[in-house]
């Protein structure tokens, strides 16, 4: 166990005209912790329970939930893989400052990115390619399946309106440095890579967007000095996890695959990138049953389908609850070939009703920046 020293001075915060939220920080092993309890205060999400093992904070339809020990964390019933496990101060479960303002506050508040509705171009990014197979399986290799989901998604969104930059359309190597010269040509613009993973019996969905400076690429243990360097993609740290929530969310609903859950990286082509990004692996070529479903057009007309609902959710810029709820009726309806859901997404979402969230927004986030800066 870590020795645990307790600096922090308890903050008293007007957080709205009618409620107040103490602020406790805690530092342990060098690093910033806030109680679960206060978290829940400030979102309005109600007393911290206790059930089992984990730690339950829910309130109109919003949930949190997490374990002591942990690095797995579920926002609204979707997986985040957080980058220090929940631990426990004086027996009381705290999360560490860096999760709070990366995940939890982007996640829960995501009318705070700028310019979503702007959003007017996708670049899709096919793994592999060329001499690179990537991963192989019985049913094909990996740079094929890529292109394929790459050229349904394509269809699905320039049918809904977008235009569609592809860094490769046919079985050519790119280099993965000119994959992100081509993105970043682009303003307005989205980039989601597709890959399909491999690796011993894994299985299920993963959804990977850039590490904020300082927080450990989750291919590696602890942080190590380059996890400091600044990235060209740090400067959308917030759209980031707010398109891979919106993908990630999208993908797990429609294909009911194991959600291994949001993961942090600095893959090149989500590292250098100067548009929000994200890459998918859209399942195991290594395990039989992810890699028979992945070699169906079935499950890759799904995925792409998942990639459009994202690229609305994202551009709507709004909670995961809101889009699990889409998804599911998404599910229902079906999306009528050449349907213009872009057309109706902006229906649904009068021009009043943003304004009035990011002014919401932009309050909140102030108080939260300064009641963790310990000044007010
Ligand atoms: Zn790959």
């Amino acid at each position: 166990m870590p020795r645990a020293l307790l600096l922090g001075i308890a903050l008293l915060l007007c957080i709205a005209a009618s409620s107040h939220a103490q602020w406790t920080l805690y530092k342990i092993s060098g690093r910033d912790y806030v109680p679960l309890e206060n978290v829940a205060n400030f979102y309005g999400l109600g007393h911290v329970q206790h059930v089992g093992n984990a730690t339950v904070m829910e309130l109109g339809g919003r949930s949190l939930k997490g374990s002591v020990g942990s690095v797995e964390f579920f926002i609204n019933r979707l997986k985040f893989n957080l980058s220090y496990p929940i631990t426990e101060y004086g027996g009381v479960p705290v999360i560490s400052r860096m999760d709070l303002t990366k995940v939890i506050e982007p996640v829960l508040r995501p009318q705070k990115i700028k310019n979503a509705e702007l959003v007017d171009t996708i670049v899709l990014d096919a793994g592999h390619g060329g001499h690179d197979n990537g991963a192989t399986s019985l049913y094909g290799n990996e740079k094929s399946f890529t292109l394929d989901v790459v050229n349904r998604a394509r269809m699905l969104l320039m049918q809904a309106g977008y235009r569609v930059v592809l860094t490769r359309s046919n079985d050519t190597f790119i280099p993965l440095e000119d994959r992100c010269r081509i993105a970043n040509q682009y303003a307005n613009a989205l980039f989601i890579s597709v890959h399909f993973n491999s690796g011993g019996a894994g299985t299920g969905l993963e959804t990977y967007t850039l590490a904020p400076r300082g927080v450990p690429s989750m291919m590696a243990d602890g942080p190590r000095i380059s996890d400091f360097e600044p990235c060209a993609g740090n400067i959308n740290d917030s759209e980031n996890i707010a398109l891979a929530t919106a993908t990630h969310a999208s993908l797990v609903v429609r294909s009911r695959m194991y959600d291994r859950g949001i993961k942090r990286a600095r893959f090149v082509v989500i590292r250098d990138i100067t548009i929000p990004g994200v890459l998918i692996e859209g399942g195991f070529l290594s395990n039989d049953y992810d890699a028979r479903l992945i070699a169906t057009p079935a499950y890759r007309q799904q995925m792409a389908m998942s990639i459009l609902q994202a690229v609305q959710n994202y551009r709507r810029a709004r909670g995961p609850a809101d889009a699990e709820r889409d998804g599911g009726a998404q599910l229902r309806a079906r999306v009528a070939p050449g349907g213009n859901e872009y057309a109706d997404a902006a229906r649904r979402q009068p021009d009043g009703q943003r304004g009035a969230a990011d002014g919401d927004h932009e309050r909140g986030g102030g108080e939260l920046r300064r009641a963790l800066r310990g000044g007010s």
